[in-house]
């Protein structure tokens, strides 16, 4: 049973009984080694795994709970040890670790863990000529699936009510809905008392469901209280609220205490019972069963090659600012201290505050996949590198989303309150306090011109970028911003 996969369902565990299955599960020093995890990320895996274990041992099986110096070695150990006739596992979410069950032997059953098996994703893809726009598969999962459907056709006849959802934050002060936070039991403070030193991140305080119970007590939350009013604010931000209408099932539905088809289900139930408007169930229906399983089934179609593209040559290291160095840039700020809180920032904060930063100022794929992986409490390389590649530094050259997600400080002061109480100016892009993002963003457009000039989708911001009288000043400023970005002292 691998970290990720925590349920009873699961294809290998589903018709298991004690009588003839023993569960082995390893504790890899090397997994917990491999990365600067944030504390919260590690905590949620390592409790949920000793919980399932522990409700495992209650059904009857024998758990073999191992701590080894990798997954390989406390496989080899269990093998010595037990001499089981064969090991089964179900097909892992990683592409590297399908290749080390290959090499080590075991037998490996199809995942249920998604609606859409990579396979059959693979026979969506093959028969659309490259072109795999998300609304496409998107539609096709809503009609083999049958949610929100009446018939063939879309439940309320539209397919799409993102076009409602991109509201700006609301003016009055209104009461966003409080996810339960579980106290912290025996199990938790064992796992935090092993957790490794280099760690960073605050102490978890239950926010983050550890088990199948908590899991289930969370979407019951979402339902009633979230998916009521999902969606017309969900690409807002603002300074002193960082939940909004987001429903932080993430977490749950990347390591299996969820299943992504009863969350569907869930949505389904609410709003044919009225409980949810339809504008909002499609809204988080089409992030469950549309972008969650599409970005799945791009990493598993594109891999292992997707992990190495970088068409924009973006070469920068890490900044500074994303492990810790203090920045006056008051957007920023905001999304990398919900990050150092909780291991979490919501999508419009992950894509165009922290990705556009690394996109603007050329930060290479992999240091920004390798530092989302681990540092959220929703990480997994599945998750974030079609995320990070594809959509949010355009790094496949167009492969997934047909543009770059760049922009400058102009549109986070639309979408939220950050840039009133900042040190830079969103509308200026010279001189010492102009918005790093307008600046960089001119930058960035002058610096790309010539491949996006064939971009249809970019032809408005080109043509803006023609416009611009003061190009070689916007150049000389970048150059001082990046200078600082890489010192820290932006
Ligand atoms: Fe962010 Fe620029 Fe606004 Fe400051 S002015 S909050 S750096 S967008």
């Amino acid at each position: 049973m691998l970290g990720d996969q925590l349920n009873r369902g699961i294809e290998s565990l589903r018709d298991a009984h004690p009588s003839t299955t023993r569960v082995l599960v390893v504790r890899s020093a090397a997994k917990l080694a491999s990365k600067r995890w944030h504390r919260q990320r590690l905590h949620v895996v390592l409790t949920a795994m000793r919980r399932f274990a522990a409700e495992l041992r209650a059904e009857g099986f024998e758990v073999d709970e191992r701590d080894a110096a990798s997954l390989r070695a406390g496989l080899s150990e269990h093998r010595r040890r037990y001499r089981p006739e064969r090991v089964v596992a179900m097909e892992p979410m990683s592409w590297s670790g399908l290749e080390m069950l290959a090499r080590e032997g075991v037998g490996v059953v199809r995942s249920n863990q998604f609606l859409c098996h990579r396979d059959d994703f693979a026979g969506w893809a093959g028969d659309r000529d490259g072109r795999l726009r998300m609304e496409d598969f998107y539609r096709w999962q809503r009609r083999r699936l049958g949610y929100l459907m009446d018939g063939d056709e879309p439940a309320g006849g539209r397919w799409n009510f993102d076009a409602d959802n991109r509201l700006p934050p609301p003016a009055d002060d209104r009461d966003w809905p409080r996810p339960k936070a579980a106290a912290l039991d025996e199990v938790d403070r064992q796992v935090l008392a092993t957790l490794p030193g280099g760690a960073f991140g605050d102490t978890p305080t239950g926010l983050w469901p550890t088990s199948r119970r908590a899991a289930l007590d969370r979407l019951a939350h979402v339902v009633d209280d979230v998916l009521p009013i999902f969606g017309p604010h969900e690409d807002a931000m603002l300074t002193d609220e960082w939940r909004l209408a987001h429903t932080m099932l993430s977490s749950s539905l990347n390591i299996g205490l969820l299943h992504p088809g009863e969350v569907a289900d869930a949505i389904e139930d609410a709003n044919r019972a009225g409980r949810a408007p339809l504008a909002s169930a499609e809204g988080l229906m089409r992030q469950v069963i549309g972008w969650r399983e599409y970005v799945w089934g791009v990493y598993w179609l594109w891999m292992p090659g997707y992990r190495d593209a970088n068409v924009l040559e973006a070469r920068r290291p890490l900044p500074p600012v994303y492990t810790g160095s203090p920045t006056r840039m008051r957007c920023v700020a905001s999304a990398l201290g919900g990050v150092e809180a909780r291991g979490w920032a919501h999508h419009i904060q992950r894509l165009m505050v922290l990705g556009n930063l690394a996109l603007l100022s050329g930060v290479e794929p992999q240091a920004m996949v390798e530092w989302m992986w681990a540092s959220f409490v929703d990480g997994a390389e599945w998750v974030m590198l079609p995320n990070v590649v594809g959509m949010s530094l355009h790094a496949d050259g167009g492969r997934m989303a047909t543009k770059p997600y760049a922009a400058g400080g102009a549109y986070i002061r639309r979408m939220s309150d950050h840039c009133r109480g900042c040190a830079y100016r969103p509308g200026e892009r010279t001189g010492e306090r102009a918005c790093p993002f307008t600046t960089l963003y001119w930058e960035f457009m002058a610096r790309h011109e010539a491949r996006f000039a064939t971009n249809h989708r970019m032809a408005q911001p080109v043509r803006g970028l023609h416009r611009l009288g003061d190009l070689d000043a916007v150049r000389a400023r970048a150059a001082e911003v990046l200078e600082l970005l890489d010192a820290g002292e932006l």
